[in-house]
């Protein structure tokens, strides 16, 4: 849920309150109180409610679409009504793509690599189309609290789920991972110099063309999105480089590139960092993040925070930042900062590390996640 979101609920859930109260008021004979609620309370969360819808609202028209928790959009879509649509909806997959491979196997040769490409893209497309195929079918009943009562929709009991996944109601994702080690592969560069690029945006292109495309035959909700990777970015390395051997800047590290970021061990500054990335957030409409990663004395100044944030938005339209700082606890005195094993006070080792890792807030990363993404974790230059 977005932030707006949560401040509608809350606000509906105090307007339900509040007529709760009116009608218990009303039972005591307490004219007074249940005037003041009638006529003060009520209209006045109402029409809070109303010009927060409409701000809501507003944002979508103008492109930006909630997320959820972490970066995945549902495209836009619209009901019969002519209204944008966002509850109750839901993705069918993802398969992602692994873009430094055929650079790999094309070695250069960009004829060799737009062909390769189009084969894996199909054989995406493919493997998308039999989840969908294997999701027809469904009946409501395997799970009643999604299909029946409400969480994605009202089907009755036995009942298919399969309008839901055609028209665009549900998405069908593309995923894509490493595009800047694609680009090493092909030019020797990478997608942060002019002629890396030029090239990686041609790429996101036809890879969200392919997605319209789709769209257009099959009448499915495909979108293209800028993978986590999570657990992808070690697993297509480590295959890559069992198979390649050690490419530098390719499968020299533990870890690819998520989507279409800047390396995380570039060192690059954090306005430079949004520029980079600012136009290759047009093109995947199942979302993507940019982030810029601080160290714990930066966010404590917050005009800088806030020019940051204001430069993301407004000047460069990017449509989802995450701001990423360490909060290490001392578990003992309390002190707050940085810190590795032990806590710089009192030495104490009873600490607890807070990290963005990827979408959420992580306790500890080093058990949360595999090999590669600790490496990638630890590799993360501070932006400054
Ligand atoms: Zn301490």
């Amino acid at each position: 849920m977005g932030i707006f979101q949560i401040k509608l609920k809350e606000l509906k859930s105090k307007l339900d309150e509040a007529r709760g109260n009116l009608e218990a008021a009303q039972r005591q004979y307490d004219y007074n109180k249940a005037a003041e609620i009638q006529y003060g309370e009520i209209p006045s969360l109402e029409s809070a409610i109303e010009q927060m819808e409409m701000e809501v609202r507003e944002n979508y028209e103008g492109g930006t679409f909630p997320p959820m928790g972490c970066r995945s959009h549902l495209s836009p879509n619209k009901d019969e009504y002519g209204n944008y649509k966002w509850y109750g909806r839901f993705n069918q997959g993802v398969v992602s793509i692994n873009l430094p491979q055929i650079g790999i196997l094309a070695k250069g040769d960009m004829d060799k690599f737009w062909r390769i490409f189009d084969e894996r893209l199909e054989l995406c497309k493919e493997a998308l189309l039999v989840r969908h195929n294997l999701l027809k079918g469904t009946k409501s009943d395997v799970s009643p609290i999604h299909w029946q009562h409400g969480a994605i929709a009202r089907l009755e009991k036995g009942e298919v789920i399969d309008r839901l996944l055609e028209g665009g109601y549900s998405t069908v994702s593309l995923g894509y991972v490493g595009l800047c080690e694609l680009s090493y592969t092909m030019l020797g560069v990478s997608h942060t110099t002019p002629e890396g690029e030029k090239f990686a945006l041609e790429v996101m292109n036809h890879m969200r063309a392919k997605c319209d495309e789709w769209k257009k035959e099959t009448g499915l909700g495909f979108g293209l999105y800028g993978t986590p990777a999570e657990n992808l970015i070690y697993r297509f390395c480590r295959l890559d480089k069992q198979r390649f051997g050690e490419i530098p800047n390719v499968t020299d590290r533990e870890f690819l590139t998520n989507s279409h970021h800047v390396p995380v061990w570039h060192e690059i500054g954090i306005f430079e960092k949004l520029e980079v990335e600012a136009p290759f957030c047009k093109y995947p409409t199942g979302g993507c993040i940019t982030y810029v990663e601080l160290d714990t004395t930066f966010i404590k100044n917050t005009k800088a925070i806030e020019q940051v944030i204001d430069y993301a938005f407004k000047e460069l339209d990017i449509p989802y930042l995450a701001i990423n700082f360490p909060i290490d606890a001392c578990l003992d005195c309390g002190y707050q900062g940085e810190f590795n094993d032990a806590c710089p006070e009192c030495g104490s080792t009873d600490i607890q590390q807070l990290r963005r890792v990827t979408g959420y807030l992580t306790g500890n990363y080093k058990t949360a996640f595999n090999k590669g993404k600790q490496a990638e974790v630890e590799a993360r230059v501070k932006h400054s």
